[in-house]
């Protein structure tokens, strides 16, 4: 075979773009026909040159929206330099992330990944692992939650028990009882002997937006401290700032004994991470657990830079300030559009529409408004715009998606 040359590879990936997807990739995703060539801040740009607000943000990954010229000197600098030299020597850039990671949060120390699906799987490990060394080695199982969302490993999809994501996948990977959110009788009456942790995500992001009750988690801390047990966040989605505080379970006024993140920590690089206290992380012992790619150098610069803005004195009350202006614009909408919203939910700039159309339609509408949202469980649309939008971008996004869902309405033109 000889090699395509850059012009046939190019003409080939232009083609592509222009007469719909190449089968070439392989056919997991339902993905609109758009292809995007540059983010600018809150927008992205179509090779067609058509310009979109973005309130996807890449699934809650691009939390300082595209481009952001602090993001692209840390990772162009760190890129001239080294970008990888695996984990068998200390990494600078790891240990300074850990260290604010740290003094930000209840941890003690932090393990990073590349996803949230890996960070996830790190925890129940972790956990497991923790009772093994404690001298519980019977204790491996984790009470979980209906409408969570984990990631896509055999050992995530069966901790969500979502059984679109585990259908055809072969057994179930054992450990794993999940119950309802919000029965704390029955979550008491479910831990066992073999009860290891409970596992939740603050708030559901996947499941359709659904927060969690600050008073179920702080039950669940304290059912935890009584048995024993590890409490696990999942705050991948719900984490680094999107709720308006640093991490979502800071509204409890709780901690958990184990984090796992990913998504906005990178801001569109991919790093994962789960951090844990220091008696919760006493069975990862060398040896135990490792990454290939995880922390590596290029990843760890634009984490510190992610962490360097969202840390910067002001920050998180800008995202509380935008967030309470947003809610705000969501139900003058809702009170406008009775038959298209069907309720609102969410925290900070992790916002849901509940729609009574189907939610498929709508984010098709929005796409043609030049709008991208996400859609969720429980047929809603999730809106998470980057953290630093600004109050006009605001103003214009609202605007796109009150003419998207007024498409919708029978008693509105
Ligand atoms: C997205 C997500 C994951 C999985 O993250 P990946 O990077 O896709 O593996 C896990 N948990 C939550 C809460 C998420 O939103």
């Amino acid at each position: 075979m000889t090699q395509p040359t850059s012009a046939t590879a190019t003409s080939a990936a232009t083609s592509s773009s222009s007469s719909g997807p190449s089968r070439a990739v392989m056919d997991t995703y339902a993905r609109l026909n758009v292809v995007f060539e540059r983010g600018e801040g809150s927008w992205l740009i179509s090779t067609e040159g058509e310009r979109y607000l973005d309130f996807g943000s890449g699934i809650a990954v691009n939390l300082l929206g595209h481009a952001h010229p602090k993001l692209v000197e840390a990772l162009t600098e760190q890129a001239k330099k080294l970008w990888h030299t695996s984990n068998l020597y200390r990494v600078a850039g790891q240990e300074r992330l850990a260290e604010r990671l740290c003094a930000a949060t209840f941890a003690d120390r932090v393990f990073f990944c590349n996803s949230g699906a890996e960070a996830v799987e790190g925890a129940i490990k972790l956990t497991r692992r923790y009772h093994h060394v404690s001298g519980r080695p019977e204790r491996y199982r984790l009470i979980t939650f209906k409408g969570a969302f984990h990631g896509r490993t055999l050992a995530t999809i069966a901790a969500a028990g979502n059984e679109k994501y585990l259908d055809g996948f072969g057994p179930q990977m054992p450990g794993f009882d999940v119950l309802p959110v919000g029965d704390i009788a029955a979550v008491e009456a479910a831990i066992g002997p073999e009860t290891a942790g409970i596992l939740i995500e603050p708030v559901q992001g996947e499941g359709g937006i659904r927060v969690i009750p600050v008073e179920f988690l702080r039950q669940l801390r304290e059912l935890c401290d009584r048995h024993g047990l590890l409490l696990v966040f999942d705050e991948v989605q719900c984490g680094m700032g999107r709720t308006g505080k640093l991490f979502a379970h800071e509204w409890a006024g709780i901690t958990p004994d184990v984090m796992a993140i990913a998504k906005g920590i990178g801001g569109g690089f991919p790093v994962g991470a789960f951090l844990a206290t220091e008696e919760a992380a006493r069975g990862l012992a060398p040896g135990t657990h490792g990454s290939t790619f995880g922390g590596n150098p290029l990843a760890m610069a634009v984490g510190n830079a992610v962490l360097d803005v969202v840390l910067e004195p002001g920050f998180l009350e800008g995202v509380q300030k935008t967030a309470n202006r947003f809610k705000q614009e969501l139900a003058r909408l809702k009170d406008e559009l009775p038959d298209v919203i069907e309720e609102i939910r969410g925290a900070g700039l992790l916002m849901g529409l509940r729609l009574k159309p189907p939610v498929a339609d709508v984010v098709k509408a929005c796409t043609e408004e030049k709008l991208l949202a996400v859609s969720a469980g429980e047929n809603v649309l999730r809106l998470l715009p980057p953290l630093n939008i600004s109050e006009s971008e605001l103003t214009e996004g609202l605007a796109r998606l009150s003419r998207a869902l007024r498409r919708f309405s029978t008693s509105q033109s």
